[in-house]
């Protein structure tokens, strides 16, 4: 099925939606993205990637072309143009295109890029993986340091999740100064002693929205959460591991540098905050 796209205001077919070669997101890297779920149709977390958008692009000193509301409808209308009922919607906005290629920013004016598209994911939420956990292993993160910018600049993350799957494991968790900082496309946790361990919010990582939303749920449920880096050789020794993503939501990790976790199961607290995130988020979905 040819998907319809959103690109600059029109809804068109995937293969009529076109970008110039001169576009700052194609030759510099230079524009952010969200990537918002959707279960049963609807849009999981939309206002906290409406709130991180804005955000990125703040940082990056761009504007926000559209409203939340003229955001909300484009993802809306695309769900329902492509029929999703389990998926994602993908949205990018760069500096636009300023008819050559420049280090500087195009002048003011210059329209943005403003890019969304669908992807149709039957089986998000019955995930199979998440019921048998993942693999991981450790990787130095020689990403930049503004990893709190959900920019496009997405190769070192592919490099990674490459080297992993020549590895022969599903993942990799990127380390610095001998931590944890989070995974390739996720935030990463461990539990101990019924505790939820994970590193705090600084320049250092993405400020995940699945998250922020989780450790809200898991605060109102009375678990206990210790905001804190933590190392590889402590995710070994840990009861349980976890990640979180829009898209995984929370996904078990049962392996980490070849050491299996616990029982080399999927872990109670891990499955019970899987459970909590989908029936918390489905409930405020919109
Ligand atoms: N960290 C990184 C590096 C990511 O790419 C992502 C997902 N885009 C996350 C964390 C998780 O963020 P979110 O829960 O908002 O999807």
């Amino acid at each position: 099925m040819t998907r319809t796209v959103y690109l600059n205001g029109e809804y068109l077919p995937e293969t009529e939606a076109h970008v110039s070669i001169f576009d700052r997101g194609f030759v510099m890297g230079d524009g952010v993205y969200e990537v918002t779920s959707v279960l049963q149709g609807k849009l999981l977390d939309f206002d906290g990637h409406c709130l991180r958008l804005n955000r990125s692009l703040g940082e990056l000193g761009m504007k926000n072309p559209l409203s939340r509301e003229a955001w909300l409808e484009i993802h809306r209308k695309l769900v329902e143009l492509n029929g999703i009922d389990e998926g994602m919607v993908y949205l990018q906005v760069t500096r636009g295109n300023p008819g050559d290629r420049d280090f500087a920013y195009p002048p003011e004016g210059t329209p943005q890029t403003v890019v969304l598209f669908t992807q149709a994911k039957p089986g998000l939420a019955d995930n199979p993986q998440a019921r048998q956990g993942i693999r991981v292993i450790s990787i130095p993160d020689l990403r930049w340091a503004r990893r709190d910018i959900k920019t496009v600049q997405l190769l070192y993350p592919s490099m990674a999740k490459m080297e992993a799957k020549h590895r022969g494991v599903d993942d990799a968790w990127f380390t610095e100064d001998g931590f944890v900082t989070e995974g390739t496309s996720n935030n990463t946790y461990i539990v101990k002693g019924g505790k939820i361990i994970t590193r705090p919010l600084s320049q250092d990582i993405l400020h995940g929205i699945t998250r922020a939303s989780l450790l809200r749920y898991a605060a109102e449920a009375q678990m206990q959460i210790e905001e804190r880096p933590f190392t590889i050789a402590e995710a070994q020794a840990a009861d349980e591991a976890f990640f979180t993503s829009a898209s995984a939501f929370v996904m078990p990790v049962i392996e980490v540098d070849g050491v299996t976790l616990g029982s080399g199961r999927p872990g109670p607290v891990a499955t019970r905050l899987r459970e909590l995130y989908l029936e918390e988020s489905l409930k405020s979905a919109i």
